[in-house]
């Protein structure tokens, strides 16, 4: 038997083979679990169909978080199709490009920031509200969202994402403490940075890839894949005590205080010719 047998997940925001939620999807896939995916809009559905014929999942929903109507429906149709949701994943994030670059108090604009609220933190309550008011938790379900280090520590150009992620981060708690009494669990994983389509959107993003190497005790950067098995333990009874956390997989990063093998050779890094793996 393997660890996410007889388990029905729940995985929002694959954008394309390259998304964290592909990673974590592959790894369920390989564990067991039987999926459902969602698309944010049409054009982005043929490529999410192509994702779910790859890992051998039949259902493929549409879902913009920003819409009540679509989260409901989703919802509603699972409840048909499924009766409960063992796993729910959120990998969902979004700050417009232009409040992703340049300074933060002059560049942070209202619309902007309610915008990354809305649809890279409220809309974990928002679907974990209408799962539990659909009856879909089971007393071992376990929900999943994706962070990053910028919730807590300032990083360059990530801006009202940051505000963002420590507001999601919050949530996790709350729902954890909301939801906890009837068994159900809920973690961030906070990742390190990865290329996808919604990295490709932090200015200076190959930049960000070469310092996390240089400062990382394991001298590189992460997979999709290595988030995925993450996930997969979380999501798995194997994790049944731990709720209400923030895992780190950034290959040790957020331990670091300076680059580690440069100094302790007497050199500064040369960041420029670093070739960020
Ligand atoms: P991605 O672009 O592959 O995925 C982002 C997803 O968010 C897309 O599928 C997109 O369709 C979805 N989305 C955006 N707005 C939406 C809306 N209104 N309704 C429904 N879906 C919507 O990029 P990714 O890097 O895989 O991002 C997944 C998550 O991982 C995000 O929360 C991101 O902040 C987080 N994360 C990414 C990194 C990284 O370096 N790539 C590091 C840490 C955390």
């Amino acid at each position: 038997m393997s660890l996410l047998t007889n388990k029905k997940a729940l995985i929002l925001g694959i954008a394309n083979n390259k998304s964290i939620a592909y990673g974590i999807a592959e790894a369920f896939a390989r564990e067991g679990a039987e999926l459902a995916l969602t698309y944010q809009n049409e054009r982005l559905q043929s490529r999410i169909d192509k994702c779910a014929e790859s890992l051998g999942c039949k259902t493929v929903i549409a879902c913009d978080v920003q819409s009540d109507a679509e989260v409901e429906k989703l919802f509603a149709q699972l409840k048909k199709d499924w009766g409960h949701v063992d796993i729910l994943v959120h990998s969902i994030g979004y700050a417009p490009a232009e409040a992703l670059e340049g300074d933060f108090t002059q560049n942070t604009s209202r619309d902007a920031f309610l915008m990354a609220h809305d649809i890279s933190s409220y809309s974990l309550v928002k679907l974990c509200q209408y799962a539990d008011k659909a009856g879909l938790f089971t007393p071992t379900s376990s929900v999943i969202t994706l962070s990053y280090l910028g919730a807590e520590r300032i990083i360059p150009n990530y801006n009202v994402m940051g505000l963002a992620k420590a507001s999601l981060e919050a949530g996790v708690r709350y729902l954890a403490g909301s939801l906890g009494a009837q068994g159900v669990r809920v973690n961030a994983i906070s990742a390190g940075p990865i290329r996808t389509l919604a990295a490709s959107g932090i200015k200076h993003f190959r930049k960000m890839l070469q310092y996390a190497q240089a400062f990382s005790p394991l001298n590189r950067n992460v997979t999709t894949a290595e988030v995925g098995n993450a996930a997969a333990f979380l999501a798995s009874d194997l994790a049944s005590g731990i709720t209400g956390q923030t895992i780190y997989v950034d290959a040790g990063f957020n331990i670091s205080g300076l680059p580690l093998r440069d100094l302790a050779d007497g050199k500064l890094t040369d960041l420029e010719n670093t070739d960020p793996a």
